[in-house]
């Protein structure tokens, strides 16, 4: 059955890798679905699959086996060219290490992804989007600086922008708030749970279980499985 309020619905995906002729399975059977709206953190410890799980979802891999459904369609097997479309035009993306570049203003890092999709827009229409994108995360103060005069939280806010920039399905962050101190995570959290509000469908990993418990639901992961999926 296919559930038209799902962003994503995963069904026995395995990936596996050959490592000196012995099969390493990345990922071991998932089985998840993911309804638009949700907020999700992926725990679980090193090696245990969470960013072959967001390579995936974020169509930079392609499962070994396994069904996987996005906003309907089946993408389990599409091709290089098609992948490269969903992953510029449906997914955003944020790093750990920000991934702003240097040497482009705050507004021209937001609207880079715009470059590879909707370049249609003319150069007025894309600054209003971009600054529309950088006042959502409250960063609209800063159009023409450089990242190097920002602080981590507020890259780290930018990049969000950015990663905001073509309306996409899903926002997939791995480890958003590893490089930031403890008040800046708490900020980032906070705002990702009121994009969430807005009706953003975000997944994340993280290593820290405070961070974690920002998210409506939890999956953990050992083994290339889910072991524990906690709605409370
Ligand atoms: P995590 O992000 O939870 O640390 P990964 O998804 O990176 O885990 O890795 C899961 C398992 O797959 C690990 O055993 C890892 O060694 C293996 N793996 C990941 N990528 C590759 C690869 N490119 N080649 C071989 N093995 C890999
Ligand atoms: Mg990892």
């Amino acid at each position: 059955m296919i559930d038209p309020e799902c962003i994503y619905e995963l069904q026995a995906i395995r990936r596996t890798y050959e490592v000196g002729g012995e099969a390493v399975h990345a990922l071991d059977g998932v089985d998840l679905q993911i309804p638009k709206h949700e907020f999700m953190a992926i725990i679980g410890s090193s090696g245990s699959g969470k960013s072959t799980l967001m390579h995936t979802l974020g169509f930079m891999d392609s499962p070994t086996s396994g069904r996987m459904i996005f906003e309907g369609k089946d993408v389990s097997a599409l091709g290089r060219g098609a992948r490269a479309h969903y992953r510029a035009s449906r997914i955003g993306f944020v790093f750990q290490a920000f991934n702003l570049l240097p040497r482009l203003s705050i507004l021209d890092n937001v609207l880079l992804p715009l470059t590879y999709g909707r370049s249609k827009l003319s150069k007025k229409e894309k600054r209003e989007r971009g600054a529309a994108a950088l006042e959502r995360v409250g960063m609209s103060h800063r159009l023409g600086h450089r990242p190097g005069q920002l602080s981590g939280g507020e890259r780290q806010r930018v990049a969000i922008a950015r990663s905001l920039i073509n309306d996409p399905s899903l926002i997939l962050a791995d480890e958003p708030t590893g490089n930031l101190d403890s008040k800046n995570r708490a900020r980032i959290m906070d705002l990702f749970d009121s994009l969430m509000q807005e009706g953003i469908t975000l997944a994340l990993v993280t290593h820290d279980e405070e961070v974690a418990n920002y998210a409506r639901r939890r999956i953990r992961m050992q083994d290339g499985k889910i072991i524990e999926d906690d709605h409370g």
